[in-house]
């Protein structure tokens, strides 16, 4: 997953482990959103947790039904 920063407009790569972890921790506390910081500029980039959703699926599929 590959975001780009808002105010840079660097674009920062999310591993697959980064967005499964977000994923977790989103769902765990009930956000709605996860935190990335742009390494460039240090600007906090929001990314939505439907965004986050989006993505995981392709990352891991959910066998647990
Ligand atoms: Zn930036």
């Amino acid at each position: 997953m590959q975001i780009r920063c808002f105010k840079c407009q660097m674009p920062i790569a999310l591993g697959r482990d980064v967005v499964a972890e977000a994923l977790e921790m989103v769902k765990k506390e009930n956000l709605t959103r996860y935190d990335v910081r742009c390494p460039k500029c240090r600007t906090t980039n929001r990314v939505s947790k439907k965004q986050l959703t989006r993505m995981a699926p392709r990352i891991s599929p959910d066998k647990k039904k």
